[in-house]
């Protein structure tokens, strides 16, 4: 059955409304998602009233084959869970890539998600992941490969942007670049701008590099889920979250300078996921920070709207 987006939409825009009548920056978060059938949203719900997280787009962490989880959570709560597709992670994505995403093109078709993903294409294992010493999550799907191709090709047909991850890394930009020439009218979020996990290998982006792209490609965005200022990764301990002026504090003044040009092309992110439910407070303090070092004019857009205009093609 169609989700009735135009309902939804109505109990989306409120719940942006309330959060700002409280007196807070609403946060529209475009990348999150959550282990299908071990979720508790009586408490996730709480969270996000207490953090004045107005609305999260949600995709089903499924091992297997599509999962109903997202419809259920929607007909659970209404007002603050936006559908995205199945997110791309785990056994269905890599194992059985290809049919992983006609799942995601019929049903999307059929039922009108707004969005799709995340998808891995280039991962390496979470911070958190390299502290329990798990290596099994190192993704790497050539972007401009066969599944790479089907993914766009699936976008295209649905009309809808899509995530995807894809580290920081010399080799992976120009297949990008590549991608972005040949499906100009397909919308790609590239999740956790600057999060840069290994600085050797990633010599020549910068902000002037992602400039470049957003003045080249109008069908690039970039959200903003990433770590907090202190925040390492790796052997050698790198500060991965490279956006952050770590002597002056807030943000580098090339970064800050480049969303206050572009702010419709930076959307807000928590990046909420499996093993991080419980941690939407300390998450949320990050963005924030992220966000009140944002020129002023900038701040409501990447909060929310950005993300509103993307999703829905039409202005808050
Ligand atoms: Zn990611």
């Amino acid at each position: 059955m169609p989700f009735d987006l135009e309902t939804l939409k109505a109990g989306w825009r409120q719940r942006i409304r309330a959060v700002a009548a409280s007196g807070r920056l609403p946060i529209l978060d475009i990348e999150s998602s959550f282990p299908a059938g071990r979720f508790d949203p009586a408490r996730y719900s709480q969270d996000m009233d207490e953090q004045g997280v107005a609305l999260t787009v949600f995709s089903a962490q499924a091992q297997g084959k599509w999962s109903e989880s997202t419809r259920r959570l929607i007909a659970i709560d209404p007002s603050r869970y936006i559908p995205a597709g199945q997110a791309g992670e785990q056994a269905a994505w890599l194992d059985t890539p290809q049919a992983m995403l006609e799942d995601n093109e019929t049903r999307l078709l059929q039922e009108g998600h707004p969005i799709m993903g995340e998808f891995e294409i280039r991962h390496y294992p979470s911070p958190r992941e390299l502290r329990r010493s798990g290596q099994d999550r190192d993704v790497d799907v050539p972007i401009d490969g066969a599944v790479g191709h089907r993914l766009f090709q699936a976008a295209r047909k649905t009309g809808r942007p899509f995530e995807i991850h894809y580290e920081i890394e010399d080799a992976l930009l120009d297949p990008l670049e590549g991608m972005l020439r040949q499906y100009p009218d397909v919308k790609v979020i590239w999740c956790h701008v600057a999060q840069i996990r290994f600085q050797a290998k990633a010599t020549r982006y910068n902000a002037a590099y992602v400039r470049r792209l957003i003045e080249t490609y109008p069908n690039l965005y970039f959200d903003t889920a990433f770590g907090g200022p202190d925040s390492t990764y790796g052997p050698r301990g790198e500060y991965h979250a490279r956006i952050w002026d770590r002597e002056h504090g807030g943000i580098q003044a090339e970064w800050a300078q480049l969303i206050r040009d572009h702010p419709w092309r930076f959307v807000a992110a928590l990046d909420i996921g499996g093993d991080r439910m419980d941690r939407l407070s300390e998450w949320t303090a990050t963005l924030r920070r992220f966000l009140d070092a944002l020129p002023p004019e900038a701040r409501e857009i990447v909060a929310y709207k950005a993300a509103w205009k993307l999703l829905f093609n039409e202005d808050f």
